[in-house]
């Protein structure tokens, strides 16, 4: 690892545990490493397993770029069978108990094996990750792995300042300052107060509620794609664009290198898309974790029978312990479909997004999906669940303009029928709705790519981040000297009084 006298700055990246935050964490990670930094990547011992059977990941720091890449993981205490995986609350609460002790605990091993970590930076749902740093005395920063949109909702709804939906109100819309009105099923739903997943949500409020700690709050948006809003939210927290993460700008040789896929995907289907005419594939996936009905899984098939279409459907089997069932395709359909479609349990999607073949996109909206397209220049079918997948929803059609809506979320509680689907999939893929989604979708493209380029609003913002770990690592207060912003300069907060709803923002010291 090169000369022992002054160790590599290094930075500590702690995920929780599911492929959408491990994916963004670590495309920062190859970033920061590809600039000279050492970097650790860790979450829970058991997702650490399942991705190093299936990529080539190691404790010995391996050269990616000037810098290193080390993967490092903590056991949650619980064995591989424990009923307590099937509850999130459980769960949750099971991991904080243990991850405090384990991260403090390695951050203390690495000290002493003269590799002392210069920053920690952790993603939602871990909140307690910032206690750590900090009770270590270590700065900290976090990675936003959602929209700008989805953390000013948080941000707003945990200061108070705006009006949200509440048991006896449950169906107000809500507006937020430099956004859209949004209805009440439009907010990221773990903020409703119908939600299922109220431990979720909690546990990103964790975060709102311990944002006094990071020093900066890294987010895998682009500074283009949300401007006004990043604007607006950089007034009151030390907000820095730094995505997509997905297009890193070194080469792909270098890049594909290091990766963290839960499943091994099925590269045949990239060969299968070669052997499709441009621009004539549906490409279908709800990301890692939503889970279907088998009814509304039947409804998708017939309304692709019905169009003809060509299409490209990962149908991954659902996440274990949680007593739901494979699903399967109805009965005659593949025969029916034949060589027009092909069905995988996990695509390399990044690939699949970029491949000339797929005309749009069927998705869940997740944040990760929601970038990886608009980077690809690919339209959308909005086929939202929960979470912050209905705000991405509004974005992408509403204002983005690459997408149309098939449906408004879990809490809609029906199943979309097959001449809704019908009409959504002839409308991405034909006509002059089709023609202006691609368009659109192709100039946020070359916006992505400029931002991501060397000098562009998100390369400048990570360097600066850079700069700013190793200043801090030297233990010498430069905040005078740096333009970076510093938590004094820009944790103003909202008082309740100063209602942006109500027209008129205010900013109160905090
Ligand atoms: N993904 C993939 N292959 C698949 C399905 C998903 O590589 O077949 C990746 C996708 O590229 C994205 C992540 O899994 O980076 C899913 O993240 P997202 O935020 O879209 O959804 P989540 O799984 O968190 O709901």
């Amino acid at each position: 690892m090169g000369s022992t006298d002054k160790p590599l700055v290094h930075v500590f990246l702690v995920s929780f545990p599911g492929q959408g935050h491990v994916n963004p964490l670590l495309r920062l990670g190859k970033r920061l490493a590809s600039k000279g930094l050492l970097v650790t990547l860790s979450t829970t011992e058991g997702f650490g397993k399942q991705m190093a059977k299936v990529n080539n990941i190691t404790d010995e720091p391996a050269r990616f770029g000037d810098g290193f890449i080390r993967f490092e993981f903590f056991k949650d205490g619980l064995d591989e069978d424990d009923s307590r995986r099937g509850s999130l609350d459980q769960y949750m609460a099971q991991l904080e108990l243990v991850g405090r002790e384990e991260v403090s605990r390695m951050i203390k091993r690495y000290e002493e094996q003269n590799r002392p970590v210069s920053c920690l930076i952790n993603n939602p749902f871990i909140p307690w990750a910032s206690d750590v740093a900090e009770s270590l005395n270590i700065p900290s920063a976090m990675l936003w792995v959602q929209s700008c949109a989805s953390f000013a909702a948080y941000y707003h709804y945990n200061n108070g300042s705006v009006p949200f939906p509440t048991e006896t109100d449950p169906e107000i819309d809500v507006q937020l300052p430099a956004m859209p009105l949004l209805k009440h099923d439009e907010i990221p739903s773990f903020l409703h107060p119908s939600t299922p997943y109220g431990v979720l949500g909690k546990a990103i409020l964790g975060q709102f509620k311990n944002l006094n700690k990071p020093f900066c709050v890294l987010m895998d948006t682009f500074q283009e794609l949300e401007h006004e809003l990043v604007e607006y939210m950089s007034k009151f927290c030390p907000v820095r664009t730094v995505g997509p993460l997905f297009m890193d700008p070194s080469p792909k040789v270098i890049t594909n290198t290091v990766r963290c896929d839960m499943m091994k995907a099925d590269d045949v289907c990239i060969e299968w898309l070669d052997s499709k005419p441009p621009s004539s594939v549906v490409y279908i996936s709800f990301g890692s974790i939503v889970h279907l009905k088998q009814e509304q899984v039947d409804e998708l098939a017939h309304a692709l029978l019905n169009t003809g279409l060509s299409f490209l459907w990962v149908m991954k089997p659902p996440l274990p312990g949680l007593g739901l069932q494979l699903h399967t395709s109805p009965e005659g359909f593949l025969e029916k479909v034949g060589d027009k479609g092909k069905i995988v349990n996990w695509s390399p999607q990044e690939k699949v997004l970029t491949h000339p073949s797929v005309s749009c996109f069927l998705s869940h909206c997740g944040w990760n999906s929601t970038t990886e397209a608009l980077s690809s220049g690919m339209p959308i079918i909005a086929f939202p669940q929960w979470g912050d997948q209905v705000t991405d929803a509004v974005y992408l059609v509403d204002v983005f303009k690459t997408g149309v809506r098939m449906c408004r979320g879990e809490a809609e509680g029906r199943i979309i029928p097959r001449e809704e689907v019908e009409k959504c999939l002839r409308e991405a893929t034909g006509g002059p709705k089709a023609v202006e989604m691609k368009e659109n979708a192709l100039k946020w493209k070359e916006a992505a790519e400029a931002a991501v380029a060397d000098g562009g609003s998100s390369d400048r913002n990570i360097q600066d981040f850079i700069d700013e770990v190793k200043r801090r690592s030297t233990k010498v207060d430069y905040a005078a000297a740096t333009n970076f912003p510093t938590k004094s300069s820009t944790t103003a907060e909202l008082t309740s009084d100063q209602n942006p709803a109500n027209g008129e923002v205010g900013i109160g010291e905090s």
